[in-house]
C-alpha cells in the first residue's frame, strides 16, 4: 500500500493548510471533509478538517502523523471545501479563519455535538410488567411519602401515555411533581432516564396555505427571470418598488425548484427581518423550512448542520449571512433579499466576506441560479445588469395598485431664517402629524442617529469631551446626564467645569432619537410613543414586541434609526417623517449618497398600503440636492446615472476594485513607520493605485490606533496580480522583527 498524506485545515489565523502523514490504521476510512486530531508544535493538539489526500511524498520528510480520526463520514462536503478555497483566496485570509467562521462551535471541538433532547422516563427493566415488584417498591417507599406519591402519579400517567411505557419528565412536572423528588426516584434506580432527540414541531399538511396567485405584472416578472436563467444568465436582479410583492414571486420560484427536488437558500441581511417573513414562508412551506441565524444557540446550529448532512435535510434554509456556510446536497436556487444591505458584509473578524457575492459563487459551484431582490439596488449590482453580467427584471407597480406615497421636502434652512423652526419638527410635519393622529392612523419618524445629543460643547472655548480610548467625541444620553462612547461603549460623567478654560457653561450639539422622542412627547402628550434603536432594542424579544405592538396599533408614533427601514409592512402607517436628511448626505464616504438614497427610499416605502395613499416629509436644508430630488421623484435610474458619473470621475467602484490594508497598534509612531514600510514593499508599477498610508476615519478605537492603505485597482492591473503583490508584501512584513507586532489585515471590497 502506498503511503498516504493529508493537508489539514486548522482553526488558526496564520499559515495555509499543514501536511501530515496518515497512519495505516486510518488510511481506509479517512476522507476529505472529515475531522482529525493532529499535533502542532511541541505539545498542542488541534481538531482540523482534512482538505485533501495525496500520495506523492511532500518535500518535508519529517511530517507528523495524524493522531486520530473523529468522523467516519465527512462533516464538510466537497462543494463546501471548494467554497472555502474560494473564500480564503478571494478575501486574502487563512483557511483556518474560514473554518472558524464556517463551522458551528459544536463541530470545532473533538466531541460530536448533541441534538436538542428531552428526558424520557420509564421504569427500570426488572419492574416493567411486574406488578408484585412494583407493589413491593411502593411499600418500601412508605417513609418517603412524596416519592411514593410521585411514583403513583407516574404509573397512572404511563398507563395512558401516548409514548408507550413511559413519559417525558416535563409531563410529570406538569402533573405537580417536584424535580428533586423525580431525581431521587432515578437515583434509587426505580426510574430510568433516556435522552430523546426532539424534532422541530411538525406542521400538519392541513395547516399549510397555498401560495397566493400572482398579479399579471408579478407573473410577467417571474417569466422574465426564468427566461434570463434559461438564456444562460445565472443571476437576475429583481428591482421592484416597495410593496410590489417580490416575496410572492420568490415563493413561486421556490415551489418550482422544490418540485424538481432541489434545495433553496433564502438569504436575509439580518435577523430582525425574519419575523414577518418566517410567518409567511411557514404558511406555505411548513416543516420543509429551516431557519439559521445568529441568535440560534450553538447546539441548534450544530443540530441543523448535522440535519443538512443527513438523509432528511430541510429543503429551504432561511438564514442570515453565515448560512452560506451550511452544507447543501442539491442546491438549485439562491434568493438574496434586500441585496443592497451593507450588513451582508462581515466586518470583523476575517473572513471579511460579502454574503451576497459569496452566495452567487456558492450557487455557481452547485450549478444553481440566483435572484437578487431589492427596491433600491446597490450601484454594483445595477451596473452588472448594464454590462450584461446580470439580467435586470423590473417591477414598477405596487401590489393591488396600492399607490406610492406622496413625498415632499421641507426646507429647514429657510424656516430657520424665518424663525419658524421652534422645534426639531418643522411646522408642516407637526401639522401633518396632527392630521394623521386625528384620523386614527400611525406615524414613523426616522433619525439616523441614536442618543439625546451628539456632543457637549463648552460655550466659552468650544472644548468637547472625547473618549479616552477612541478618537471620537462622546454622545449624550439620558437627557444629558450620561456621556457615552459609541465605539467602545464606555460611560463618562458629565463634566461640571471645562478642563480647558474653567468655564461651566455647556451646550448640547446635534440631536438623536432620544431627543426626538422627548420632543414628540412634549408636542403630543396624550399619544402612545415607542422608540426603536440599539439603546432600546437590546434583544430580539424587545424588537418583536415593539413590531407586534405597532402592528396591533398599541403605538401611535414609532421613532427610530435605520432599524425602521427594514422591509416591514404595517397597514395603518400613513405618515413617515425623515429628520435631518443632510447628515446622511454629508458623511465622508464615497458611498454616502448611495446609502442616503437607499435609506430614504426604503423608509418612505413603509408609508401607505391598504389604507390609502401615504405621505412622506423629508426635512432638509438643501431640497435641491440631487439625491433629495431623486428620492422625491422616486427615480432610481436618474440617481444611478448621476452616481456613476461621480464615481467614474474618481475611479471608485464599480469602475475599480478596492482593497484596504489595515494596520492596528497601540503605539502611534510605530504604526506609522510600519505602514510606510509596508507601502515600500509594493512594486513601483502599482504606485498609481496606492493611496496612503493615512489614519482611518476614526483614527483610534479601544486604545488602538488605525492606519490604512487603499488600493484602487483599475482595468490596467489584474486583481489577481494585485493580490499576489499584497500577499508577498505581507509575508515579508511579518518576518520583520519590529513591525511584526503590528496587526495587519486586508479588507477586499470594503463597504
Ligand atoms: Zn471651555
Ligand atoms: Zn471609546
Amino acid at each position: 500500500m502506498k503511503a498516504l498524506y493529508a493537508d489539514v485545515i486548522l482553526p488558526l489565523a496564520f499559515g495555509s493548510g499543514l501536511s501530515y502523514s496518515v497512519p495505516e490504521s486510518l488510511a481506509e476510512n479517512i476522507r476529505p471533509g472529515c475531522r482529525v486530531r493532529v499535533p502542532l508544535g511541541k505539545q498542542k493538539m488541534y481538531t482540523g478538517i482534512v482538505a485533501r489526500l495525496f500520495d506523492v511524498p511532500p518535500t518535508d520528510i519529517n511530517l507528523k502523523e495524524i493522531a486520530g480520526l473523529i468522523d467516519d463520514a465527512p462533516v464538510v462536503n466537497a462543494v463546501q471545501l471548494e467554497f472555502w478555497q474560494w473564500l480564503f483566496s478571494y478575501y486574502l485570509c487563512t483557511p483556518g479563519e474560514v473554518m472558524k467562521a464556517a463551522l458551528p462551535a459544536g463541530l470545532k471541538g473533538p466531541r460530536v455535538a448533541k441534538a436538542k433532547t428531552k428526558s424520557f422516563l420509564c421504569l427500570q427493566p426488572s419492574l416493567r410488567d411486574n406488578p408484585p415488584a412494583i407493589e413491593q417498591t411502593l411499600t418500601a417507599l412508605a417513609r418517603a411519602k412524596k416519592q411514593q406519591e410521585a411514583l403513583r402519579v407516574f404509573l397512572r400517567l404511563a398507563q395512558t401515555s401516548e409514548h408507550g411505557p413511559g413519559l417525558f419528565r416535563e409531563q410529570l412536572i406538569e402533573a405537580g411533581q417536584q424535580a428533586a423528588i423525580i431525581k431521587a426516584l432515578i437515583q434509587k434506580n426505580i426510574l430510568e432516564v433516556h435522552e430523546i432527540e426532539v424534532l422541530p414541531d411538525r406542521v400538519p399538511a392541513e395547516a399549510l396555505r397555498a401560495a397566493k396567485q400572482l398579479s399579471r405584472e408579478q407573473q410577467k416578472a417571474m417569466e422574465t427571470i426564468r427566461q434570463g436563467w434559461e438564456s444562460g444568465t445565472n443571476v437576475c436582479l429583481l428591482h421592484g418598488v416597495t410593496s410590489s410583492g417580490k416575496t410572492e414571486i420568490y415563493i413561486h420560484l421556490i415551489l418550482d425548484y422544490l418540485a424538481q427536488g432541489k434545495q433553496v437558500l433564502y438569504l436575509l441581511p439580518e435577523i430582525a427581518l425574519t419575523t414577518q417573513l418566517t410567518a409567511r414562508l411557514t404558511e406555505v412551506f411548513g416543516n420543509r423550512l429551516g431557519i439559521y441565524h445568529s441568535a440560534c444557540s450553538d447546539s441548534e446550529r450544530t443540530h441543523l448542520w448535522n440535519k443538512q448532512l443527513g438523509d432528511d435535510p430541510f429543503d429551504i434554509i432561511l438564514g442570515v449571512r453565515s448560512s452560506v456556510f451550511l452544507p447543501f446536497k442539491n442546491l438549485g436556487l439562491v434568493v438574496v433579499d434586500e441585496e443592497h444591505e451593507n450588513s451582508y458584509k462581515q466586518q470583523d473578524p476575517a473572513p471579511r466576506y460579502h454574503a451576497r457575492n459569496a452566495a452567487i459563487v456558492l450557487a455557481s459551484l452547485h450549478g444553481a441560479k440566483t435572484v437578487l431582490g431589492t427596491a433600491t439596488p446597490s450601484i454594483e449590482s445595477y451596473y452588472n445588469c448594464r454590462t450584461g453580467k446580470y439580467k435586470l427584471v423590473e417591477l414598477s407597480g405596487r401590489y393591488l395598485d396600492w399607490q406610492l406615497p406622496e413625498v415632499m421636502a421641507v426646507n429647514t434652512a429657510e424656516l430657520k431664517r424665518k424663525k419658524r423652526m421652534k422645534s426639531l419638527l418643522s411646522p408642516p410635519l407637526i401639522a401633518k402629524m396632527q392630521e394623521t393622529l386625528e384620523a386614527g392612523q400611525q406615524i414613523m419618524l426616522f433619525r439616523n442617529r441614536r442618543a439625546y445629543a451628539l456632543m457637549l460643547e463648552c460655550a466659552a472655548c468650544g472644548w468637547v469631551p472625547r473618549c479616552k480610548r477612541c478618537d471620537v467625541s462622546l454622545a449624550i444620553h439620558k437627557q444629558g446626564s450620561v456621556l457615552r462612547c459609541h465605539y467602545c461603549g464606555r460611560k463618562y460623567n458629565r463634566p461640571q467645569i471645562c478642563p480647558s478654560c474653567g468655564g461651566s457653561d455647556f451646550e448640547l450639539r446635534g440631536y438623536g432619537t432620544e431627543k426626538v422622542e422627548e420632543e414628540v412627547r412634549r408636542l403630543f402628550p396624550a399619544i402612545r410613543i415607542a422608540r426603536m434603536d440599539s439603546d432600546t432594542m437590546r434583544n430580539r424579544a424587545a424588537y418583536e414586541k415593539t413590531i407586534a405592538d405597532f402592528e396591533q396599533h398599541k403605538i401611535d408614533v414609532l421613532i427610530g434609526t435605520q432599524m425602521l427601514t427594514k422591509g416591514l409592512d404595517f397597514d395603518r402607517l400613513q405618515l413617515v417623517g425623515i429628520l435631518n436628511a443632510d447628515s446622511m448626505l454629508n458623511y465622508p464616504d464615497f458611498r454616502a449618497h448611495e446609502h442616503a438614497f437607499q435609506l430614504m427610499t426604503q423608509v418612505s416605502g413603509r408609508a401607505g398600503r391598504k389604507s390609502g395613499r401615504g405621505s412622506v416629509i423629508i426635512q432638509t436644508s438643501d431640497p435641491q440636492h440631487p439625491v433629495i430630488q431623486h428620492v422625491l421623484n422616486n427615480d432610481y435610474r436618474a440617481f444611478f446615472q448621476k452616481e456613476c458619473e461621480e464615481r467614474s470621475k474618481y475611479a471608485y467602484p464599480p469602475f475599480s476594485r478596492l482593497i484596504e490594508v489595515i494596520f492596528r497598534h497601540k503605539d502611534e509612531s510605530l504604526l506609522e513607520q510600519a505602514s510606510v514600510f509596508f507601502a515600500s514593499l509594493l512594486p513601483r508599477d502599482m504606485e498609481s493605485s496606492v493611496f496612503g498610508p493615512m489614519p482611518a476615519l476614526v483614527a483610534r478605537v479601544k486604545g488602538l490606533y488605525l492606519q490604512k492603505i487603499i488600493l484602487k485597482i483599475g482595468p490596467d492591473i489584474s486583481l489577481k496580480a494585485a493580490k499576489d503583490y499584497l500577499c508577498r508584501a505581507r509575508d515579508r512584513f511579518i518576518k520583520d522583527k519590529v513591525y511584526r507586532q503590528v496587526q495587519i489585515y486586508f479588507d477586499v471590497d470594503p463597504v
